[in-house]
């Protein structure tokens, strides 16, 4: 039935949840979960059946030279699109929901708009991404969204590697796409980009509301620390002349740790990762290499952490007389949503009906790399148990419904 108002915008729980389920077939694993891994042949079923979808809706859709899926409801006015969407493939096992559950609320939401109002005055595309994860190959995280941005080349699809050996070029080849190509992936028209993705947090839960709209992503720093020291004999060295990496390593840990505590949310740090050289139960070890991954969605804040560790790291070590190695591995820094796509999300929340907070993504996102070409803004779906990444990875009908209101109530009020 058509309706004239945003607030009553059909979409059907049933219809959703029986989506979620037939994609979550492509690739079936252990019970609930999923392994749908890029470029393999479960990842071409499920984006030739959201092809399907997106046909039946009357969009038009294409693939692009990486593989990414795009379906386009044309606008009256043309110019550039407004874009959402998220990733299709998993980690391997995941859950049915990671990823897949943006390109289906992209797609729902922009058809029902078109349904119910016509052809949108702004295009709107939804997009389904490829190998978000690098669950296939380990280097590759976000290569679809990278691919758009133009941060890929023909040489990349030489040098990625899965496990095996394999190159992702050749596993491009495999199913008709070309590598070398795949620099035609770019794009500099798009208008904005929105992401719906589960949580995979427990702090929805935790607030008892079923979405939130997402104003950053954090930033992540991950550092690998290697505190050397002397090796020697357990038992026949005193503890008031040693020189042990062990000690100052459990220093650092308690430290940088009781930071984070004190800091409070959204602040965390993980020491994931620790190897003692050697790693033998009588001998002071002679060096200690641990990793400290550290977030904060705050640029400031997060500047400040680091600083703070860094004066850690490096008063432990001189006290201790420990030689300090650090090599900063991963450094993201934070994505800020833009406030026109936020007030956009916050007055489709409210026409939805849908209680909402905002907060910040504690992992990253496809929108991270579209943030290098146009404004970005992310939505949150309620994830139960904070589970992801996991086989029982869940979110209920109602919230992720509750979810794809904002979005189209978003996608109604930037382009119609
Ligand atoms: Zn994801």
């Amino acid at each position: 039935m058509k309706t004239d108002s945003i607030a009553n915008l059909d979409i059907d729980a049933t219809r959703v949840e029986g989506m979620i389920l037939a994609l979550g077939a492509i690739g079936a694993h252990s019970g609930t979960g999923v392994c749908r891994t890029a470029y393999s042949p479960e990842w071409v079923a499920a984006q030739d059946l959201v092809a399907e979808w997106a046909r039946a809706a009357e969009l038009d859709v294409r693939f692009d030279a990486a593989g990414n899926l795009w379906a386009r409801s044309e606008g009256s006015a043309g110019g550039k699109p407004i874009v959402s969407g998220s990733h299709i493939d998993s980690q391997c096992p995941g859950g049915r929901y990671d990823g897949a559950l943006g390109v289906l609320a992209a797609l729902i939401a922009i058809s029902a708009l078109k349904a119910e109002f016509g052809a949108p005055k702004v295009p709107l595309e939804m997009v389904s991404l490829c190998e978000e994860e690098g669950s296939r190959f380990p280097s590759a995280g976000f290569w679809g969204s990278r691919a758009i941005v133009g941060k890929i080349t023909a040489e990349d699809c030489i040098t990625v590697v899965s496990a095996s050996g394999e190159t992702i070029g050749a596993a491009m080849a495999d199913i008709g796409y070309e590598p070398a190509h795949i620099s035609e992936a770019v794009r500099d028209d798009i208008r904005a980009f929105i992401e719906l993705h589960i949580e995979q947090g427990p702090i929805l839960e935790d607030a008892d509301l079923p979405v939130a709209v997402v104003d950053a992503i954090t930033h992540i720093r991950h550092t690998r620390v290697t505190l050397t020291g002397q090796s020697n004999h357990a038992g026949a060295f005193p503890m008031d002349i040693r020189c042990d990496p062990m000690a100052g390593f459990a220093e650092v840990v308690t430290a940088v740790i009781n930071h984070a505590d004190a800091l409070g949310r959204p602040a965390v740090t993980t020491v994931g990762q620790c190897i003692p050289d050697p790693n033998a139960p009588a001998i002071i070890p002679r060096a200690v290499t641990f990793t400290i991954d550290a977030r904060h969605p705050d640029p400031d804040a997060a500047a400040e952490m680091y600083r703070t560790h860094d004066s850690i790291l490096a008063e432990v070590a001189a006290r201790r007389g420990l030689t300090l190695e650090t090599e900063i591995q991963i450094d993201h820094p934070a994505c800020l949503s833009d406030p026109a796509l936020l007030a956009a999300l916050d007055r489709g929340a409210e026409a939805a009906g849908a209680p909402t907070m905002h907060m910040a993504s504690g992992a990253g996102h496809d929108s991270q790399q579209m943030a290098q070409i146009c404004p970005v803004a992310m939505v949150f779906v309620r994830s139960e148990g904070g589970r992801s990444h996991t086989p029982e990875e869940f979110s209920t009908v109602d919230d992720i419904v509750a979810g794809i209101r904002v979005l189209a109530g978003a996608l109604y009020d930037l382009a119609y």
